[in-house]
């Protein structure tokens, strides 16, 4: 049966082949970005996710094209790396607010709605820094790590209402983010990866999609590596 999906950065990168993914299986899919506009197929709504006047309209405009939103997927981030002495407060709480609070924002915005249906699918798109750290990401990680307190509470919450919540943890996927990362910290990476090569968004789109399926109905409250094992311990 066609839902209502909506993804945060579904304009490119992972959240777009997420988009992908679930509109070629019939979905009805709106995608968030901040000025770029939406590949064809998809309804792009303008959203930046720290501002929460933007996150209700979104949503708006998102549940007025394709009724409310059933199946959510906050991917929206951002990486601004520094060791620690060399990261000021701001650069800090600016993942924060992207990565996390955002999260929080649109989870809030998005549930009232499943409530009221009694069903819903939430999968936030944290890291395998979320576990593991990385040397230079104490905010990122951070804001990572704090999307897996935030799903799991919700799970509880939403459990009896028919919402499940998870997490995915992609490793090193190959898009605009990865390809800031210097070469060397790629390769240092890699030596870690079992499978011997990097995700491509795709890779990470399939997992996404099958937890808002009906196959994954029992499963609540999950972190889900997609790292071709990375991070493999944690
Ligand atoms: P990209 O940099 O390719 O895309 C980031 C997306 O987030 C863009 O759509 C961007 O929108 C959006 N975004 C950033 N800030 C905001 C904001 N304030 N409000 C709304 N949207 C925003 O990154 P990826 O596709 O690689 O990353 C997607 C998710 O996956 C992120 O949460 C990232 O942390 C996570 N991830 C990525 C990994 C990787 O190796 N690539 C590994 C593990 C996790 P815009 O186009 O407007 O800038």
């Amino acid at each position: 049966m066609a839902r209502s999906v909506l993804i945060t950065g579904g304009n490119r990168g992972i959240g777009l082949a997420v988009a992908q993914a679930f509109a070629r299986q019939g979905d009805r899919v709106a995608v968030t970005h901040r000025g770029s506009g939406a590949p064809a197929g998809l309804l792009g709504v303008k959203c930046d996710v720290t501002d929460p006047p933007q996150v209700d309209a979104a949503f708006a405009e998102a549940e007025a094209a394709h009724g409310p939103v059933e199946v959510l997927v906050s991917n929206a981030g951002v990486t601004d790396d520094a060791l620690l002495l060399r990261m000021p407060e701001e650069r800090f709480t600016r993942v924060l607010d992207t990565n996390l609070t955002g999260a929080y924002r649109v989870c809030r915005r998005a549930v009232s709605g499943m409530l009221r249906r009694r069903w819903g699918r939430i999968v936030l798109v944290s890291s395998v820094a979320a576990l593991s750290g990385t040397t230079g990401q104490a905010n990122y990680a951070a804001s990572k790590a704090g999307m897996v307190g935030l799903a799991r509470s919700l799970a509880r919450e939403l459990g009896g209402r028919g919402i499940t919540v998870n997490v995915v943890a992609p490793g090193l996927v190959m898009t605009d983010m990865a390809r800031t990362v210097s070469a060397a910290r790629r390769a240092e990476m890699l030596a870690g990866v079992p499978l011997g090569r990097h995700a491509e968004p795709d890779d990470v789109a399939g997992p996404v999609r099958w937890l808002a399926s009906d196959e994954a109905r029992y499963i609540t409250g999950a972190v889900l590596p997609v790292d071709g094992g990375l991070g493999m311990g944690h």
